[in-house]
């Protein structure tokens, strides 16, 4: 079982909660930021860097050797296609990390995050752009504090067309 340390909103992923009663036994808490109220579901316990942890592994031939963990991995990378907010959420995790502990640039952090995205779903992530990268981005807008903000909105007022037509 996880640490109590991995518990987070399934809608907004924050970890920002109070308890908030008792339902069918579990414990129910409260999401500061976005106002859900959620059980500590077993299935919300990995937190999104861990699935996307896990999707690299399963890309780079490790299958897991459980079944139910490669049922599991196989039903996050089907999430992973659909582009479910964990997923999203993995990419702006990862796009933040590049810029504030690798200090990069806000480029290079957008870069890798869809090389991440291509790697793990082995997909063009250029056939995927516009359906993706707003989301993305804002996502990216919301976890991000206000310095990695401001570099964000440069970067895209600098770059208002899609990548493909800036070439
Ligand atoms: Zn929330």
């Amino acid at each position: 079982m996880d640490d109590d340390e991995d518990i987070h909103c399934p809608s907004c992923y924050a970890r920002d909660f109070v308890k908030n009663g008792k339902v069918r036994k579990m414990q129910r808490f409260r999401c500061r930021p976005c106002g859900l109220n959620f059980v500590n579901d077993p299935k919300h316990r990995w937190p999104p860097s861990s699935k996307m942890l896990n999707l690299v592994l399963l890309q780079t031939g490790n299958q897991p050797e459980e079944i139910a963990e490669a049922a599991r991995a196989d039903r996050w990378l089907l999430e992973a296609k659909e582009h479910h907010p964990w997923f999203i959420r993995a990419l702006a995790e990862h796009a933040l990390v590049t810029v504030d502990q690798d200090k990069e640039t806000m480029e290079t952090a957008l870069t890798r995050a869809w090389e991440l995205y291509a790697f793990v779903t082995n997909r063009n992530p250029e056939h995927f752009y516009d359906s993706l990268a707003s989301t993305l981005y804002l996502d990216m807008f919301k976890i991000g504090d206000t310095r990695f903000r401001e570099e964000l909105m440069e970067w895209l007022a600098a770059h208002s067309s899609s990548p493909n037509d800036s070439d």
